[in-house]
């Protein structure tokens, strides 16, 4: 069983107050930031959930769906980022939500997970067809002879609506921060580059999000990656680590402002 992995595994953690997710506010001129602090635990809690049930089920039983399963996560797949938000209600109960980044087994929702930054109907009727036209322009171009002026410009076609269809499913988020502003994946955005595709998906925003959408007040945030280490190296099993550079931290800073501090 994978689960060897998991009792040897090692943490290595921030020390205390350290932000784990932060990112460059454009209104404000300053970094927003959220500590690791009491999140660990509830992370390890987790941690303990997936290596006693080795389901992402939170309520696992017979009836589990085995696509929840986590052997998913030592496959061809690999392992995932799972994020845990500590947050306080208007009564000042404490609340833990919980993520994972992008889709599980192609899974957008999963009960007790926190869902997307964008409706998934929605979604859906943008991405199938649009993945569909692209799929069939690669068929065609297998069938041209390579490098023909035919296979250029098929090439050059499907390369236009690839990036017209990325455009179109960034239009779709949506993202609430702590001023109850909402903004589109273009207006958050404080990277000077493009926008990377899966931007909005990893763990951080989708918690930050559903907490601002919901009148909760986020207190601290863990994300640690569990599963089969990435093929860079720079992920490994059971290890906590701080927001992404690439995909959260430009867009953090929308997301965080007006978070009042504890
Ligand atoms: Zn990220
Ligand atoms: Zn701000």
């Amino acid at each position: 069983m994978h689960m060897q992995h998991a009792s040897k595994h090692t943490t290595i953690i921030p020390k205390k107050g350290i932000y784990s997710v932060s990112g460059y506010c454009l209104s404000c001129r300053t970094i927003h930031g959220l500590p690791m602090d009491e999140a660990i635990h509830y992370g390890r809690e987790l941690i303990h959930h997936f290596q006693q049930n080795k389901t992402i089920d939170l309520q696992p039983g017979s009836d589990s769906d085995p696509r929840l399963s986590t052997e998913y996560l030592f496959g061809k797949a690999r392992g995932k980022m799972f994020g845990v938000l500590v947050c306080k209600d208007l009564s000042n109960n404490t609340k833990i939500l919980r993520a994972f980044s992008g889709q599980y087994n192609g899974l957008w929702m999963v009960e007790g997970w926190m869902p997307p930054l964008f409706d998934l109907d929605t979604f859906n009727s943008t991405n199938v067809p649009g993945e569909k036209t692209i799929k069939a322009l690669g068929t065609q171009l297998e069938a041209c002879t390579p490098k023909s002026d035919e296979w250029r410009a098929i090439r050059i076609q499907r390369k236009q609506l690839s990036r017209e269809l990325m455009q179109k499913l960034h239009a779709i988020y949506r993202l609430k921060n702590f001023h109850n502003n909402e903004a589109s994946l273009f207006e958050a955005y404080s990277g000077t580059n493009g926008i990377p595709t899966g931007t909005g998906d990893c763990c951080g925003p989708k918690l930050l999000n559903y907490a601002a959408v919901n009148n909760l007040t986020p207190i601290a945030l863990a994300e640690f990656y569990w599963g089969l280490d990435n093929k860079s190296g720079s992920k490994k099993h059971g290890r906590f680590y701080p927001s992404c550079r690439e995909k959260c931290e430009p867009i953090l800073g929308y997301m965080l402002c007006g978070l009042k501090r504890q």
